[in-house]
């Protein structure tokens, strides 16, 4: 029996016990992050295992030889490990994307935000605004005690059947103004009966927390304006959920290293903020790819089968099978021990339980980085 810790999704939850039956306390996403599946060479080139030194040098080759190179994703890995792929992306010349970072609204707005702990002991309300913890972080609300719940969502969720209210909505932008309007006293002609219910709510506690799914940058904007409204006499903050279980650390790193969260380029030689990897390969403005530690979606995934792509991943994703050169690592928090930033920006310890027989993520950027 070993302690572990499961980066299964931005929960991070570490009370985890490894057994020789499995891991324990874990949800079923949990099962599936330690199932590590199918463990193929550890590096190959096309359809020929080859050794990693070669496939280092194979794509350092394609990435040197690219005008426009992408690093992307990075999730699923340590922030050690992260931070390789920063200076790798620096050196390169590259933009490197920590999938999925939005950060207009923080930068307008800034964002108030607290821990699980805080949250457990202290919101009397918890307002989930497009987003299904129990689907997506199936021990989240566990971990917060929450014991009254408000969901907010398109469709009637998983998450609005454990809720004391649910709240179907199709605009959230309207729908944010409308509650700013009414938590500042706005008497509203026709407004929504349910959000004039939800501001009651909002309006009767001390401690309000919203925790969201991804949002568009209107919709992150609208609601760090609800919450910069609602603390002018109360104390509401936000928490955004993370599918992966590092996603959070990949903006903790980026922004100490380039000073920004989101992706940036480093084509100049300097650190400069341009748009997510899906615009810029939808625009044909990237050559060849790396991605680390990560599954990306459907918008990305479709336009880097064109390319010359690269994957380290402890995991073997449908992008590895596709890829030029692919590194099948060993798995951090598995077999390799660093740090994670759960969800709430709190560092956690990845143990490793098992012992690695392959190299690390961080190991296998630093050979394509040294690669001659
Ligand atoms: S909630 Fe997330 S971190 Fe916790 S056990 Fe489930 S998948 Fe792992």
């Amino acid at each position: 029996m070993a302690d572990a810790t499961c980066a299964g999704c931005g929960c991070a939850c570490d009370d985890i016990v490894l057994g020789p039956d499995g891991p324990e306390r874990t949800c079923a996403l949990g099962d599936a992050w330690f199932a590590l599946g199918e463990r193929p060479p550890i590096a190959r080139i096309e359809d020929r295992a080859v050794s990693l030194e070669e496939a280092a040098a194979a794509a350092a080759a394609i990435l040197r030889r690219a005008r426009a190179p992408l690093v992307y994703g990075l999730g699923r890995t340590s922030c050690e490990a992260q931070r390789q792929a920063v200076a790798l992306a620096e050196a390169l010349g590259a933009v490197i994307d920590p999938a999925g970072a939005t950060g207009f609204a923080y930068q307008a707005v800034g964002s108030s935000t607290a821990t699980f702990g805080e949250i457990r002991d202290r919101a009397e309300l918890v307002v989930a605004w497009r987003a299904d913890p129990v689907v997506t972080h199936p021990r989240l609300l566990e971990r917060l005690r929450v014991e009254s719940l408000v969901v907010v969502d398109a469709t009637r969720t998983a998450t609005a059947e454990q809720a004391d209210a649910f709240i179907a909505l199709d605009d959230d932008f309207e729908a944010l103004w409308e509650l700013r309007a009414r938590v500042g006293g706005a008497r509203l002609e026709g407004g929504t009966p349910a959000l004039d219910e939800l501001a009651r709510r909002l309006l009767d506690v001390r401690r309000v927390a919203f925790i969201h799914g991804w949002l568009d940058e209107l919709t992150a904007l609208a609601l760090a304006s609800l919450v910069r409204d609602l603390n002018g006499d109360r104390h509401a903050v936000t928490l955004g959920l993370r599918g992966d279980g590092n996603a959070r650390g990949a903006e903790d790193v980026l922004a100490w290293q380039t000073g920004f969260a989101t992706p940036v380029s480093f084509a100049r030689g300097h650190p400069r903020e341009v748009p997510g990897a899906a615009t810029l390969l939808e625009r044909g403005d990237v050559d060849a790819a790396l991605v680390v530690a990560s599954d990306p979606p459907a918008a990305v995934a479709e336009h880097l089968r064109g390319l010359p792509t690269i994957v380290v991943d402890a995991r073997v994703t449908a992008t590895a099978r596709a890829a030029q050169v692919a590194f099948v690592t060993a798995a951090d928090g598995i077999e390799i021990p660093g740090t994670v930033h759960r969800m709430d920006g709190v560092p956690v310890p990845l143990r490793a339980p098992l012992a690695a027989e392959r190299p690390s993520v961080e190991e296998v950027l630093a050979a394509i980085g040294g690669s001659p």
